[in-house]
């Protein structure tokens, strides 16, 4: 059995911005009891984040009462420009945000299409490397940088914050809203995936 995670990225905070927005909604959560305010080793990857507060369940659709004795059960927060992914898998898929048409990236037997993963292989590494270097499209021709790209079922997300909460149960989409508008409007991303 692995780790189940989500990420909420806030795929525009600039890297200046971070820092600062990441204090002020750990300081929401915090203070809603949503987390508890002491870092302590309870995610994986980093280490220490954010236990469960006694009011978690206020933020999920269906609360577990077993989440306060899984191990890796926190709120980890990236303050750092991040691929984030989904861990498991491969991404099915990617659309234009010029023209909307999306590509396969894998066939009916989930083989990768090597063709079209190539246009995006170096891209999506480029990010991690200071880059966002820029895709261009097969279908309308136009080029946009790979941090742009809108991956099906949010394989990918492109960004410098990150929150992410280790093996919660699904969270509640009204708070998954509320935490994306303290981010001043941002787009945000909701990432799943398994370690
Ligand atoms: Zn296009």
């Amino acid at each position: 059995m692995g780790d189940w995670f989500q990420t909420i990225v806030d795929t525009e905070a600039t890297p200046e911005e971070a820092q600062e927005l990441a204090a002020n909604v750990l300081a929401w959560l915090i203070s809603d009891g949503i987390v508890s305010a002491e870092r302590t080793d309870c995610v994986l990857g980093a280490d220490a984040g954010h236990a469960p507060g006694a009011r978690h369940g206020e933020a999920v659709v269906d609360p577990d009462p077993e989440l306060v004795d899984v191990w890796s059960n926190g709120l980890h927060v990236t303050v750092e420009r991040t691929v984030f992914d989904a861990g498991q898998g491969e991404p099915s898929a990617v659309t234009c945000p010029h023209c909307a048409v999306e590509m396969r990236l894998v066939d009916e037997y989930w083989s990768p299409v090597e063709e079209t993963w190539d246009l995006f292989a170096d891209a999506t590494e480029s990010w991690a490397d200071d880059y966002d270097e820029p895709v261009a499209c097969p279908s309308c021709g136009r080029t946009a940088r790979v941090h742009t790209w809108i991956w099906a079922d949010d394989y990918f997300a492109f960004g410098h914050l990150g929150f992410t909460f280790w093996n919660w149960p699904a969270l509640r989409p009204e708070f998954v809203v509320e935490l994306s508008s303290r981010l001043g409007g941002h787009r945000t991303v909701l990432l799943e995936g398994k370690l």
